[in-house]
């Protein structure tokens, strides 16, 4: 656990490649793009319209027949409307005639002598050409066009709303083909988890070979339930044993049921159970069954009655198939202690697999998974790595390797060292490092006494977590941050250690009051932390001996409008002796801290003096400076850190 100002661990978003997105074009779009068209069109047709009209040379009809009078005019092509003139000196003119009305007829209605019109070549040309049918026809064609064009686009904008409408009750599940070698994901890729690989590798066992089973009359689960914290490989697991078993594998998440319209849902779940059935033996993988599989009947407002079908439909269609139908469901789940308890009776999810973060022996080897095809250098020890991850899941692992290699290639190095990796997970645990987040004198001076404070509380109370680095480089949201590591992985935590937290996470808020008189609202978010548990010690584990062994606030939760609301099912009088409980255990925090501090002023001098000097302080020197100072480091974790 790790005092600092951003507790929160990166959450990482893994997407999951999905079908299509939907089409979301709007008809206003389309409306705008007919527009745009047809504005390019009548661009075009103007031009093309008046191109002729602009031409040089062109003379008037009484000019022409001037000078047909006068016998300078050698020929004349006429072609529609307009005429090509040829003059005896080799000129050449264009004119237009009166529309509809004979050439010869207009010259001589100028005056033009029958002698002197047949003195001209006068010749009359078929009008043809693209040019000449689009500039007749465009004044009807173009609106035409435009009308067409237009209907097009809106029926089918109505044809795809439609469409969607219908397949709207289709399962969104994914399929993956047990003959697709490349999405193919075995038990080998899954590293720890022994004892859910173990439980897993009857149903793979009864997929393969589900004669076997059924001959002696056993009964193979309908459905598995996996749980465990975000990211520590329920999906991979799930994928793992359709790739064990080479059957087809469909998996949707809890939320793709939940739709707008009411009776989606437990449409898709009919057609999901019904595609697996043609395609048995199969595995349906429900991912975050919590969205959909909450405990019915309470809460109130929108979107429950949706999800009750959904769930029911569920429940309906695993009582529905025969156990020698060769479909199992998997569903996966991080909340186990908010689904319906029907879901959880015998014959439906009965068999539950419980996911552990994995403990320093699985870190080590999901690191060794994720370091194929990675090139290391030869100062690589994931054992090192490995021991520094405590409470990382899979994925925090996997992110790691990531942002490892990613450091190397930054660097444009082809191979990752240990000390990229060592990099990676501080920046796995607190976000990146802000280098150019620059402090003022002031401000570095407030910071790294406030990281002092905590690391000597550390230090010195016996049941916290020893310090194994200091920084007051900005990272994330943390102005500075202690990094400390549990000696081992401790799975349960005791009052003392939770009271010696408590007292760790004031370290900063101490020292900040005690030397500068003043507070920031550096230690904000310490307070938060430190409250919250001290809030759990009261209300979840029973560690006050006020209100005894009581667990006043469940895990659930009920859902109100949507959202999770915690039900308080106690009276006034147990809040206010809860909210005083909490005030005392922080009020002792805070004079242990206050005693701690004073009494070590010197250490805390020393540490603040050395961070401002050099910004960050690894273990092994902070180790030094404790024993300058007289105080004995805790015990060493049995490998020591190169870094
Ligand atoms: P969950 O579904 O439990 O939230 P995922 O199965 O999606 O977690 O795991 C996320 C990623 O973390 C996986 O794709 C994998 O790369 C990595 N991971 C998690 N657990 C393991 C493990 N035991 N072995 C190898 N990789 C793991
Ligand atoms: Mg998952
Ligand atoms: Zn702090």
């Amino acid at each position: 656990m790790a005092t600092q100002e951003n507790p929160e661990k990166k959450k990482i978003i893994i997407r999951k490649s999905g079908g299509k997105p939907p089409r979301e074009t709007s008809l206003v779009s389309y409306i705008v793009s007919v527009l745009v068209v047809f504005i390019a069109l009548s661009l075009v047709y103007s031009f093309v319209t008046n191109s002729n009209a602009k031409a040089e040379g062109q003379i008037s009809v009484s000019q022409l027949s001037v000078d047909v009078k006068a016998g300078l005019v050698k020929s004349i092509v006429v072609s529609g409307d307009n005429l090509a003139l040829e003059y005896k000196t080799g000129d050449k003119k264009i004119s237009k005639k009166e529309a509809g009305e004979a050439l010869t007829q207009t010259l001589v209605n100028y005056g033009v002598t029958k002698e002197q019109l047949s003195s001209v070549n006068i010749e009359i040309k078929n009008e043809g050409g693209v040019g000449y049918w689009i500039l007749n026809l465009s004044p009807i064609i173009f609106p035409i066009l435009f009308i067409l064009i237009f209907i097009w686009f809106i029926t089918r904008q109505v044809r795809g709303a439609g469409m969607q409408a219908l397949t709207f009750g289709q399962s969104k599940a994914r399929m993956i083909d047990p003959n697709d070698k490349s999405q193919r994901v075995t038990f080998k890729d899954v590293a720890g988890s022994k004892e859910a690989k173990e439980e897993l590798a009857e149903i793979v066992d009864f997929l393969r070979n589900p004669r076997k089973f059924l001959d002696i009359g056993a009964r193979i689960p309908k459905g598995i339930l996996l749980m465990g914290a975000p990211g520590t490989g329920k999906t991979l697991l799930a994928r793992a044993v359709a790739g064990e078993a080479g059957v087809a594998f469909f998996s949707i998440s809890g939320s793709e049921f939940v739709e707008m319209f009411v009776g989606v849902g437990a449409s898709r779940v009919r057609d999901l159970f019904l595609g697996a059935k043609k395609n048995a033996p199969a595995i349906i993988f429900v991912d975050e069954i919590d969205a959909v599989g909450r405990v019915r009947g309470v809460g109130a407002g929108g979107g429950n009655d949706e999800r009750e079908q959904t769930l029911n439909q569920i429940l309906v269609e695993m009582d529905g198939f025969e156990p020698n139908e060769k479909v199992i469901v998997m569903a996966a789940t991080n909340r186990p202690d908010v689904l319906d308890p029907a879901l959880l009776r015998p014959g439906r999810f009965d068999r539950r697999v419980t996911l552990d973060l994995p403990d320093r022996k699985d870190r080590e080897e999901i690191l060794t998974v994720h370091s194929k095809k990675k090139p290391f250098a030869e100062d690589v020890n994931l054992k090192v790595i490995a021991e520094r991850t405590p409470g990382f899941s899979g994925a925090d692992l996997y992110s790691l390797m990531n942002e490892g290699a990613i450091l190397a290639a930054r660097e444009s190095r082809t191979k990752i060292s240990q000390y990229d990796l060592i990099r990676s997970i501080e920046k796995v645990m607190l976000g990146p490092e802000r280098k150019s987040h620059i402090l003022s004198k002031k401000e570095k001076e407030i910071t790294a006494y406030h990281e002092a404070g905590h690391a000597v509380l550390a230090s010195l109370l016996p049941y916290a977590d020893p310090v194994h680095k200091i920084s007051i480089i900005a990272r994330g949201r943390a102005a500075g941050y202690v990094l400390h590591l549990p000696l081992e992985d401790n799975k349960l935590q005791s009052k003392k250690e939770f009271l010696d937290d408590i007292a760790v996470s004031l370290g900063g808020y101490v020292t900040e009051k005690m030397l500068f008189h003043d507070l920031t609202t550096g230690p904000s978010n310490d307070l938060q932390v430190s409250t919250a548990l001290a809030r759990d010690m009261v209300t979840k584990y029973g560690m006050s001996d006020l209100l005894g062994p009581v667990a006043l606030e469940g895990q659930g939760g009920k859902v109100l409008f949507g959202r999770g609301v915690e039900e308080k099912e106690y009276s006034q009088k147990v809040s206010a002796d809860i909210d005083s409980e909490v005030s005392r255990i922080m009020k002792e925090a805070l004079a242990k801290a206050e005693k701690v501090v004073h009494e070590n002023k010197n250490l805390l001098d020393a540490i603040a003096a050395r961070l401002m000097e050099v910004e960050t302080i690894e273990r092994a020197e902070f180790e030094t400076l404790l024993k300058a100072h007289g105080v004995t480091p805790k015990a060493k974790l049995d490998i020591e850190h190169q870094a």
